[in-house]
């Protein structure tokens, strides 16, 4: 059910509703990371978790399954999470993989990194000389960032999106996230298809169990919308964040900064 961000109830404050649907059964919590479990920052290598959240976390694994859903590519999430007994989706679940590589193995996308080179040559043409722009290869998509873009040329990046996504209408696509555009491969694969494999393939895909996804993007609705109804989506985000603004979201519940979701975790690994 799509609801307005505005209208969700803080996870915090709902810990009556959040424990009667989780009675009696397993928790499997799915986690984004950027702007999820760490501050949005100005560039992406600046990401870094705070030890307290990596306690909770590593605490909650002891508990139940928990795995990482990240764009970011997957050694690069594996890194900055540092922690041993997490499953993780790297590149928007295109890569999945459990951390000694054994129980789950899945690509996706790996037959379009000849067009992904070619898009990252084009972005380079136009955006090498707009300062600040920032092209982030990946290894099933390519980001555009534009944060640190002058206002009056963020219009540039854009436009160079558009012209590759307009030159391949069949085999590339655009996901908008915040101040970043990821150009992707065009198959029917997303968080929310990454999620619902996972719960698969871990064998938690049964009644017993109820999965939980906390994210903060709009990539992040993908999963919010796979597991309406029968799962816990909360969304990570301040109203007062013009990012945020009015937009609508299959989510559940609202933590509004790192602090809200790491206590909000913490109290689920009690
Ligand atoms: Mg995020």
């Amino acid at each position: 059910m799509t609801k307005h961000i505005g209208d969700l109830p803080p996870a915090l404050e709902s810990s009556g509703d959040l424990n009667a649907r989780m009675a009696g059964k397993r928790l499997a919590v799915f986690l984004d990371y950027d702007g999820t479990l760490t501050p949005i920052v100005a560039r992406p290598e600046l990401a870094v978790m705070a030890d307290g959240m990596r306690t909770v976390i590593r605490n909650l694994a002891d508990r139940c399954s928990v795995c990482i859903v990240s764009g970011r590519d997957r050694p690069d999430v594996e890194n900055l999470v540092g922690i041993d007994n997490l499953i993780f989706a790297g590149s928007h679940g295109f890569d999945i993989a459990s951390p000694d590589g054994r129980a789950i193995q899945k690509e996706q996308g790996a037959e379009f990194a000849g067009l992904l080179q070619d898009v990252i040559t084009r972005l380079h043409e136009i955006m090498d000389p707009i300062g600040g722009a920032l092209i982030e290869p990946k290894k099933a998509s390519v980001a555009a960032h534009y944060r640190l873009v002058a206002e009056d040329q963020k219009h540039k990046v854009k436009d160079v999106v558009d012209e590759i996504l307009a030159a391949n209408p069949n085999s590339l696509k655009v996901t908008p996230g915040k101040m970043v555009w990821e150009i992707q491969p065009k198959i029917d694969w997303d968080k929310g298809k990454a999620v619902l494999y996972l719960l698969n393939a871990l064998g938690l895909d049964t009644d017993d169990v109820v999965p939980m996804y906390v994210g903060d993007d709009v990539t992040d609705e993908h999963a919010f919308e796979a597991l309406s109804g029968r799962g816990i989506n909360i969304f990570v985000g301040d109203l007062a964040d013009p990012e945020v603004g009015e937009r609508s979201t299959a989510a559940d519940y609202i933590c509004k900064d790192q602090d809200e979701v790491g206590r909000f975790l913490d109290s689920l690994a009690r």
